[in-house]
């Protein structure tokens, strides 16, 4: 812990008073120095946290959409041009002049955080802090790639791992009317998906094959792969009904080999996604304050941030830690 000054909010930007934020396997990545593309754009030292939810405490010159007082989220993607080709295209995810929270300025493991008023979020009055903060990351991650692989009602879509995204991801199938296949090799993890609304579980360490339990159900219109293990990927893409569309999320640090033959042979898709937009945002929120999708927290108190992050090390948690500030 360490005291720092609270940050001038300039032009365009707010002063947020932070009163959550989640706790992200991408924090530990970064605070572990493992991700060698984000290195030469990583501030230091670093304020840690791209899940972050407050209250405007003051706003700067010419912010007239955001007063005092306000609820806010600050997602990962903290700043976009808006100019460029991919902002134009509606695809500011891959704006290249973007700036990210908790990696290229600080983000939220703090009491307060300096956002821009045009990449803040207003959240819905129906959410509270501790429980919106997930869906700033964990949850527009899954939204997006869900979105961006077609999701649509009666469409079975089969999630690789239940975890903080893998358990937001049922839910969110669900609320659009699809088929949600829970597939994890901790049972625990498989009885949480049957609660939330999963129609099928599979246990990859299990007797049975999971790629012929997947052929029995007709396969997966939809396959998304939440962990970051090859082993799963090499799963995955059996299940894939032909037609079908495999969604890139977790990232194993290994290339994972793929048969073109496959792929032309099942005219399967791939399709790679990565965190979310603004208005990719906007409707997870909106789907949010239905009640639809609701996040499993564990909240802590800022103070043990380091003990959160050894404990997504460890694997040692269900659903999503939060840090709030009282
Ligand atoms: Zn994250
Ligand atoms: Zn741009």
């Amino acid at each position: 812990m360490e005291e720092l000054p609270v940050p001038e909010p300039g032009p365009g930007e707010v002063l947020i008073k932070v009163r959550a934020c989640g706790v992200c396997h991408s924090d530990l990545h970064l605070a572990e120095g493992d991700w060698d593309q984000l290195k030469p754009i990583t501030k230091l030292p670093l304020v840690l946290g791209h899940e972050v939810t407050g209250t405007v405490e003051r706003v700067g010159e010419g912010v007239t959409d955001l007063a005092v007082g306000d609820r806010v989220g600050v997602p990962w993607l903290h700043w976009t041009c808006g100019e460029c080709e991919y902002c134009r295209e509606g695809r500011e995810v891959l704006c290249g002049k973007q700036m990210i929270t908790g990696v290229t300025v600080d983000g939220g493991y703090a009491e307060f955080l300096r956002a821009k008023a045009s990449h803040a979020a207003k959240l819905p009055a129906a959410l509270s802090f501790a429980e919106a903060a997930p869906l700033l990351c964990a949850g527009l991650t899954v939204y997006r790639a869900l979105k961006s692989a077609g999701l649509a009602a009666g469409k079975r879509v089969a999630v690789f791992g239940v975890g903080g995204l893998g358990h937001l991801a049922i839910q969110i199938i669900k609320a659009r009317g699809a088929v949600p296949i829970a597939v994890d090799m901790a049972e625990d993890k498989l009885a949480l998906a049957c609660e939330l609304g999963a129609a099928h579980t599979i246990n990859v360490g299990g007797p049975e094959n999971p790629r012929k339990v997947m052929r029995a159900l007709g396969g997966a219109h939809i396959v998304m792969v939440t962990s970051g293990s090859k082993a799963a990927y090499e799963t995955a893409l059996g299940c894939v009904r032909k037609g079908g569309t495999l969604a890139v999320v977790g990232m194993p640090p290994e290339p994972v080999p793929v048969s073109m033959v496959a792929l032309v042979a099942g005219e399967i898709r791939l399709v790679a996604s990565a965190v979310g937009t603004r208005e990719d945002l906007r409707e997870l929120l909106d789907l949010a304050a239905t009640g639809a999708v609701r996040c499993r927290i564990e909240t802590l108190p800022l103070e043990e941030a380091a003990a959160a992050l050894a404990r997504v090390k460890r694997a040692a948690v269900t659903g999503r830690l939060v840090l709030v500030n009282e």
